[in-house]
């Protein structure tokens, strides 16, 4: 077993499981283990998560450091969560207790930011100097990393680029669509804003432009195998969507010219993307040439609980 000095511990705290592991010095997963998370008890989610990782190091010494993922974000205001999907977790004073509980102080981050710095220590993106990354899933999440450090920011809101407006006014339609650019204005956000990027390029989003276009309701998966066999309604559905997140992370580009940008979520596996959406960003980046890369993540569904864990990056 790798030394007890090099070893962390990473806890993902989802709405309906918690997913803990114990993490070796050259990260390698030395302990794996998922325990449903209680819904709508905190008292009951912090009792498990100390459960967690007290089991994760029982075989050693030390107290290890421990990092969180999490669906929300501390407030810089209050101390308390905010913004989380485990919505019984918002308001309450989850590091502060965690901190009393464990005997330790834990390090938490929001499930985003920590699958940006999972692919930027040792995925992904590791050899790439300041990485931005993005979740396309049922909420469109993203994250911000220069020199493998993530950046939060004075409002701790770095990466929030999931509910910036698309702007739609600057969409350029192929010739050879027949789709035309949507209205701008047209989709509320949970937020209480309109037209965010979540609205367009999460699962929920593509679904609604595939039901808009065609007047059927489809999931995801099944959009993507209709196109595959060339369905015209399908294949232009997607080919706006490349579009689009290729308008939206246009932004992203001309504001933190990152030198990678990586794709985790589910929609991430659409492998047409790393080739789409890097030709549409050319007509929207303000640069005569963009070096970019756009990839896939390489931790996948294991990417927050790995990231959490590197909240305690090597020393
Ligand atoms: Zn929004």
């Amino acid at each position: 077993m790798s030394s007890e000095h090099s070893m962390r511990i990473g806890i993902d705290l989802g709405g309906s499981k918690t997913e803990g592991i114990l993490l070796g010095g050259n990260g390698e997963i030395l302990i794996r283990k998922r325990v449903a998370t209680p819904s709508g008890d905190y008292r009951g989610i912090v009792a498990a998560v100390t459960a967690l990782v007290e089991e994760l190091e029982a075989d050693v010494d030390d107290k290890l450091p421990v990092g969180i993922g999490t669906p929300g974000a501390i407030s810089l205001k209050t101390g308390r969560m905010k913004n989380c999907n485990a919505t019984c977790l918002n308001d309450m004073p989850l590091k502060e207790d965690l901190d009393r509980s464990l005997e330790r102080p834990v390090r938490i981050a929001n499930d985003a930011d920590c699958m940006t710095l999972s692919e930027a220590s040792d995925g992904a993106a590791a050899d790439f100097e300041n990485v931005f990354g993005v979740i396309l899933g049922t909420g469109v999440g993203g994250g911000v990393c220069i020199h493998g450090s993530l950046v939060s920011g004075i409002n701790a809101i770095a990466g929030e680029w999931g509910h910036t407006t698309l702007p739609l006014s600057a969409y350029q339609c192929d010739q050879s669509q027949d789709l035309q650019a949507p209205k701008p204005a047209l989709r509320s956000c949970f937020c209480g804003r309109y037209d965010c990027v979540e609205t367009y390029l999460s699962g929920p989003g593509l679904q609604r432009t595939y039901l808009e276009t065609s007047g059927s309701e489809l999931r995801v998966e099944q959009i993507v195998e209709l196109a595959s066999t060339d369905d015209a309604v399908a294949v232009a559905v997607l080919e706006q969507y490349s579009n689009l997140l290729a308008l939206a992370l246009s932004s992203v580009i001309n504001i933190l010219d990152p030198a990678a940008i990586v794709l985790a979520g589910g929609l991430s596996n659409m492998q047409s993307l790393y080739n789409k959406v890097p030709e549409y960003w050319s007509s929207y980046v303000f640069s005569d040439q963009i070096s970019t890369r756009l990839l896939q993540s390489k931790h996948g569904d294991s990417s927050g609980v790995r990231g959490a864990a590197w909240l305690w990056p090597k020393t």
